[in-house]
């Protein structure tokens, strides 16, 4: 499965000279949402990364993905797997699992984003489980952005990565790619082109 032309045919990964919400330039910008704009896409993304969790012997009760980023992976991944689908939100800036959803004592959880990128948010959805006495097992992403250590990969582990080193994390694909200061950008360098602010947030 070619996961980047998926990505670039959904208009999710764009390619041209981008300012990210950040200041710095890019010549790539990923608006991860667009990619599951198309319920297919949804499904049969999420359905490859069933296959490589299942695949893994990983043993798993529960998918619960941190609102909003996650909502809709979350789901997928859920329904591929045919297990349980809950998701954790932030209320007054703390990650909470409301709603009704119960979790058991020991309920095995993984924890799944539709992209990693330093893994925060996944890391406050993992403690708002662990309060309730669930047991986060692994983390799942459809993308990589290139920070984490995926199974099956040979993008290594950077120092910004939240993940914890021993727990698995499963994802289709990196999405690794430069980030230049506006002084130090070679597509400014180049005179050709002006940086743009494709969306509202940049990685
Ligand atoms: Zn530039």
């Amino acid at each position: 499965m070619d996961v980047k032309k998926i990505y670039m045919d959904a208009n999710a990964l764009l390619e041209g000279h981008f300012k990210l919400s950040s200041g710095n330039h890019s010549q790539f910008y990923l608006q991860s949402a667009k990619v599951l704009e198309d319920p297919k896409n949804a499904k049969l993304l999420a359905e490859a990364l069933a296959e490589q969790i299942n695949a893994s012997g990983l043993q798993v009760d529960t998918v619960c993905a941190p609102a909003l980023g996650g909502l809709i992976a979350g789901f997928a991944l859920a329904a591929a797997l045919d297990k349980r689908s809950i998701f954790a939100e932030r209320v007054e800036g703390k990650m909470s699992v409301r709603r009704g959803f119960e979790v058991s004592k020991g309920e095995r959880v993984i924890i799944c984003e539709d992209i990693i990128t330093t893994g925060g948010s996944a890391m406050e959805a993992a403690a708002a489980i662990e309060a309730l006495g669930g047991e986060v097992v692994g983390f799942a992403a459809l993308a990589n952005r290139g920070f984490c250590h995926r199974s099956k990969s040979s993008v290594t582990r950077q120092p910004n990565c939240k993940l914890p080193a021993e727990k698995p994390f499963f994802a289709l694909e990196d999405f690794t790619f430069e980030i230049y200061t506006p002084e130090t950008c070679p597509l400014c360098k180049e005179g050709k082109s002006e940086a743009i602010k494709p969306g509202s947030r940049g990685n």
